[in-house]
């Protein structure tokens, strides 16, 4: 979020100073671990309608702002595929209502389709030979997040925006220095400073591990779902044959390792889905925690004070980080351009003015 916010700013002529506590590669953001999945209807059957139309407003958007990279990103928008052992059926007809019930609710959602055997060959040929049946949510997309990290990065050098690698810094110490703004998207690095401002909604990691398999026997060509009582996961193919899989999602901050339980059931419901999983090489066993607040929705909070610059604190983008990215960046940047969002009114994303420190202090 904050690449993209720093690359917006820069574009339109301003000064920004990018602080990380990392570096480029981003090895402390939840954005180098997820999936970068786009996926708002498959995204329905758990969270806000409010989010959804988030994902459907940023994945136009997306592809505008890729196209303006200077470096390629991988995205692709052909849908999710959702699939499903025979004895999990009754799971799937659950599912699937799920969704339909959402798409009469939000008609501009495109209804999921069944998919028969013969018409699995047809789409992914690659599981045809041991589901025959699935649910297709067209237009669903995904792009290659550590593309992203890096393309943003250059474009940000290409602005000559000022980038502070390894730099861990507390947002309100830069407060009395001459910025009009402080931006603070620092994900769960912002828990010290967000839980004192807000009694109510808490911020919190939700601790998500992934594998990263380098699978060339193995052909999807689209994000593809698992539905299972015990062990949901999702597998999202990348370039050059590698594939995201994943995610626990557990309550915990927690950024230990990932656990031998975790690793045995995201490992074993993998290969269920395609047999090439088995000769699959392990590139990476990773940990991350989602940025999540009390109400699992994102937010933007501005603070103004007398002699101090503004501080935006944007957080709260939990397992939809990339979904939505696009449309928080353009409701935080109206709300910088204007004082308000005409876009965050009509989306529903939660923005917080002016909690003076009296109320803070008495909260
Ligand atoms: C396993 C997993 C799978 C996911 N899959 C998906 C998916 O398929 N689709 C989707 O839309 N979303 C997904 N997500 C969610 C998505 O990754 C997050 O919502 C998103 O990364 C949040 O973005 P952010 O910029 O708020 O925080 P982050 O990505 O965590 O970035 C925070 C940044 O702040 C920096 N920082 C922290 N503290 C400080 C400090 N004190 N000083 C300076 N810098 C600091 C960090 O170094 C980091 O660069 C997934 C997340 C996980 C963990």
């Amino acid at each position: 979020m904050g690449r993209l916010l720093a690359m917006s700013l820069a574009k339109r002529g301003a000064h920004i100073d990018l602080f990380d506590k990392g570096g480029r590669e981003g090895q402390y953001a939840a954005a180098r671990v997820a999936a970068a999945m786009l996926a708002p209807l498959a995204e329905s059957a758990i969270t806000e309608d409010s989010v959804v139309r988030m994902g459907q407003y940023s994945l136009p958007r997306w592809k505008a702002l890729i196209k303006d990279l200077s470096k390629p990103v991988y995205f692709q928008q052909d849908g999710t595929l959702i699939l499903w052992h025979r004895q999990d059926a009754s799971d799937a007809e659950r599912f699937s209502a799920h969704l339909l019930n959402n798409c009469q609710r939000n008609t501009s959602l495109t209804k999921p389709q069944k998919v028969t055997g013969d018409q699995l060959h047809d789409i992914e040929p690659g599981v045809a030979d041991r589901f025959n049946q699935a649910l297709y949510l067209p237009n669903e997309g995904q792009l290659d997040n550590r593309q992203l990290l890096d393309a943003l990065i250059c474009e940000l050098e290409l602005l000559n925006v000022h980038c502070h690698w390894d730099a861990q810094i507390n947002p309100e110490n830069l407060r009395s220095q001459p910025y009009t703004a402080v931006i603070d998207c620092r994900g769960t690095g912002a828990m010290d400073n967000w839980n004192p401002l807000l009694t109510q909604n808490t911020l919190r990691g939700v601790r998500g591990e992934v594998v990263r398999l380098y699978a060339p026997e193995v052909k999807l060509r689209r994000p593809t779902r698992l539905i299972h009582p015990r062990y949901p996961i999702y597998i999202a193919p990348k370039e050059n044959d590698v594939y995201v899989v994943g995610a626990t999602e557990i309550e915990s901050d927690d950024l230990s390792e990932m656990s031998v339980r975790s690793a045995m059931e995201l490992l074993s419901a993998v290969y269920t889905v395609h047999s090439g999983f088995a000769e699959a090489r392990i590139l990476e066993m990773a940990t991350q925690c989602r940025p999540t607040l009390k109400n699992n929705l994102p937010e933007i909070r501005m603070l103004q004070e007398k002699g101090l610059s503004d501080l935006i604190l944007i957080n709260g983008l939990y397992r939809h980080g990339f979904m939505i990215a696009p449309a928080v960046l353009d409701c935080a940047l109206q709300l910088l351009d204007q004082g308000e969002s005409a876009i965050a009114l009509e989306l529903g994303l939660n923005i917080t003015k002016d909690m003076s420190r009296h109320e803070v202090a008495c909260a």
